[in-house]
Order: C-alpha cells, then structure tokens, then sequence
C-alpha cells in the first residue's frame, strides 16, 4: 500500500446516512476505513474491507437507505475490461461494491496461482480516478467498497482444497461447469461458483456484474444463481478488446511482444467463423472449418520460423455451443443463437533475444488465452 496516497480519518456519515444513531454506529469503521485521494483531490472515495462483520455493517445501513448496489467480482490486476464493469454498475446503481481476491481453489494444484498479478497500488488508483470521474456524473452511482479479503475469511473452516474431490464446501455445477474451461481446468468452476455464492452472500447485491470475455462463467453464474434461487440479477457486459481486437485480460502482461502479435489468431479465427454464420451457414462444420483453417494456418506459418522468431501455441478448443448450457451443438438454432469460444496456449518464448520484450516473467510462463463471439438469434424471416 505504500504508493496509495494518504489515509485519513472521517467523521462524516456514508452518504445518503440520514440518522444520527446510525451515523455513530457506523463511525468506527469509518475512521478505520474511509480511504481518500490525498493530494490529487479532496474528495471522499471508497472504503475497504478487509473482514466481512464490518462490511455486513455497511451493507445493512445501505439497505435502510433504499439504496442499491451492484458487486463486480474481481481477481485484481484492473484494466479496462473491468474498469467497464464497474462503470455500468455505477450507471445503474447508487453504490458499487467492487471485490478483489485471488481465489485459491480455482486454480489447479498445478496451475499459475503464485504467478498471477497482483498490483493492489494500481487498482486502486484505478478505481480511485473512476470513483473521482463517477462522482462528477450526475445521477450516477459511486464506488462505495473494495472488499479485499483474506484467504482464512473466505474460507473459514478448512484451508481450501485445490484437488479433485478435495475436502470442503463447495458449489458444482454440472455438466455446465465440466465443459470446455472446465474440462482443461477440472476444479475452475467448482472454485468460481463457490466464491461467488461466497461474496454475493457477504455483499447481498441487487445486481451482479460478470464480463462477456468469460463465457462460461456467465452461464454457470446464471444457473447458479436460477438454481439456488439467489435474490439477483445477473448482468452481462461486452468484451472490452484491444485496438486489434485482443481481448484485454490480466495475463496478457505476460505475453510479451512475440507472443501478443501472434495471439491475436483467436479472436481472428473466431471471426473468421462468426461470418460464416453471418452469411447464413448454420451447419457446425461449416461453421467451425473457417476458425480451425486460420488457426491451423497461422500455426504452421510459426512452425516454420526459426525458433528466435516463432511464438508456438497450442488450440486446446474452438467450440460451437448452446448459449445456456455450453453443450457443443451441429446446428444453430436460430431463436437461441449459439456460442463461438476458443482457448489457446501461447509456449513460452524460446531464445528471447537481446533486448526483446518478453513481458512479465522473461516469456518462461505460458499464457492461456481465450476469446469469444455470441452469435446472436436472428428474427424470423
Ligand atoms: P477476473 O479478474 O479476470 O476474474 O475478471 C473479473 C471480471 O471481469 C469477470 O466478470 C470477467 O469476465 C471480467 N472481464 C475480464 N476481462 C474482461 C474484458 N476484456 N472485458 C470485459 N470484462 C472482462
């Protein structure tokens, strides 16, 4: 935290706070929480939790106000992507619970935990400028909270379980979750769906706020939350991309100029096959044939590069699902549409030569990139 500007202490009610008895009751926390810009502006911005009592606290006095709010779960390692998430949730909300934690028992026991970024100083400048922009809008929401939990707050009985079955509470849902993502990362959605449930019981939000870039995880949320009979709505926002159509991500620090010039094949070749289907083929081969083609092209042109030069990757999927239940599909159904994904896994850089940017980690971690396109239901003719 040492670049955050200065914390200080605040005497005022959270906004809105209309009762004097519940100003006091929620003073303590205030004066421990209340984060503020410091230098930049005077501004009052955002609180952060750390344990979930206080933010409960919160959230209570939020509710007798009559004022509503909108989570965005978040791992950190903010970019655009979700900074678009927050900003829709401030349009249609008066106060924004933003949630940054990197949740052990999604990642695999061999997976890149240790190694995903976390910069906590940056997020919250990002946010920080957001809330700043946010409160200059008129009618517009606020970023009320960061909740930045512990490992042992959100998982307070065991230390969590990366392994297949493992030992724990956990929330699966299958098939759903088994499919594609869930299929090359076995415990992902278990891990996912479990902290979710997880942070919309803290939080209690009216709406919550999932990014279109993950799919799967859209549709696993929305069952979840259909299953369980959860009190919200889910709300699904459009990829934020790149000015090449990459699809920002907070791995994409690791890609490095060789590998982010070549990655940029997915989304291409998912393309490629949306405008199959947008000239009216409908067929699973027909459709897919364009994706697999570029793909397939682009990795033979590496191959045949020297390795100074060459980025290899491997497909792990190209896929053509039903929109509810990811089931992959032989023919689009119209009124429902379908969806496009791939994934694919960027090797790591070989012979980085001098001087070359490799991205974070020197180009030695491989980088897991996916990417879709909703194919929308078309009406009637
Ligand atoms: P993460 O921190 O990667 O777990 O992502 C948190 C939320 O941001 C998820 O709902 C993601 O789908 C969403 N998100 C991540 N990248 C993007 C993007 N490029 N565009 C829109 N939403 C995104």
């Amino acid at each position: 935290m040492a670049a955050i500007s200065a914390w200080r202490l605040c005497h005022a009610s959270i906004r809105s706070c209309s009762q004097a008895s519940r100003h006091l009751s929620l003073r303590t926390q205030q004066q421990q929480y209340r984060y503020f810009s410091g230098t930049e502006s005077t501004l009052e911005t955002f609180k952060v939790f750390r344990d979930v009592p206080e933010l409960r606290n919160f959230r209570k006095e939020i509710k007798r106000n009559d004022r509503s709010v909108g989570l965005v779960p978040t791992m950190g390692a903010l970019h655009e992507g979700h900074i678009s998430l927050v900003r829709q949730a401030a349009a249609e909300n008066h106060d924004v619970f933003v949630t940054i934690y990197v949740n052990p028992t999604q990642f695999g026991v061999h997976e890149d935990l240790d190694s995903y970024p976390k910069t906590w100083d940056a997020d919250m400048k990002k946010l920080e400028a957001l809330d700043t922009e946010l409160a200059k809008k008129e009618g517009s929401g606020r970023i009320a909270a960061v909740f930045a939990p512990m490992t042992r707050t959100m998982y307070p009985t065991l230390p969590p379980s990366s392994e297949l079955p493992g030992k724990g509470s956990f929330i699966t849902i299958t098939p759903l979750g088994n499919l594609l993502e869930g299929a090359s990362r076995p415990v992902f959605f278990r891990g996912v769906a479990t902290v979710c449930m997880k942070l919309f019981n803290i939080v209690a939000p009216e709406k919550v706020y999932f990014g279109q870039k993950d799919v799967q995880q859209t549709a696993v949320i929305r069952r979840m939350v259909k299953d369980f009979h959860l009190d919200m709505e889910v709300i699904v926002e459009p990829t934020t991309r790149e000015a090449d159509g990459l699809a920002m991500s907070s791995r994409n620090v690791y890609l490095g100029a060789r590998r982010r010039k070549v990655g940029i094949l997915l989304y291409e070749s998912l393309k490629a096959a949306e405008s199959q289907f947008l000239k009216g083929k409908r067929s699973r081969s027909d459709i897919l044939w364009m994706a697999n083609d570029q793909a397939m092209s682009v990795r033979n042109a590496q191959e045949e590069l020297p390795p100074h030069q060459r980025a290899l990757f491997d497909v792990d999927y190209i896929s053509l699902a039903d929109p509810d239940t990811m089931e992959e599909i032989d023919e689009v159904d119209t009124s429902k549409g379908a969806i496009l994904s791939g994934a694919i896994k960027m090797m790591p850089v070989e012979e980085p030569q001098e001087g070359e940017d490799c991205g974070l980690g020197n180009g030695k971690i491989p980088v897991r990139l996916i990417d879709n396109i909703v194919l929308l239901p078309q009406k009637a003719t």
